[in-house]
């Protein structure tokens, strides 16, 4: 895997020619987080090739909240070792509140990224294009 893909799982860009966006700009932090773009306003690739295609992405949500419950937990245990289970499951549900729509946004980027792969062609029919001439 490249740094250019990384970078476009990171930011959320096509997997195909990292330069389009999967989700509605600038709305990460608003109750529209989780809205996607039909396709690729760079090269016309579907974000949603077939229905129910991120089923999986829930597994890759799950791996990556499994790492942040861990990491919650051990920075507890470095700060306050005597912590109480109210506690702990009170920064859990807040650190997962927190980054539900960080987390909803990348694991749908890897999960698309895993089966897509990136492609350096130009895309000289690409809809973005169209709308520039
Ligand atoms: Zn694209």
């Amino acid at each position: 895997m490249s740094l250019s893909t990384l970078k476009s799982i990171y930011q959320c860009k096509c997997p195909r020619c990292h330069q389009g966006d999967m989700f509605l700009r600038g709305k990460l932090l608003s109750s529209k987080f989780s809205v996607m773009n039909k396709c690729c306003a760079h090269c016309g690739q579907a974000f949603e090739p077939e229905p129910g295609y991120y089923f999986g992405a829930m597994f890759v949500s799950y791996a990556i909240n499994t790492a942040l419950f861990i990491t919650a937990w051990l920075a507890l245990s470095i700060v306050h070792p005597d912590y109480s289970l109210t506690l702990l499951l009170a920064i859990l549900g807040i650190t997962v509140l927190i980054f539900v729509p960080f987390i909803y946004r990348i694991s749908r980027a890897i999960w698309i990224s895993i089966f897509i792969k990136h492609s350096s062609e130009d895309f000289p029919d690409s809809p973005d294009r169209a709308v520039r001439k």
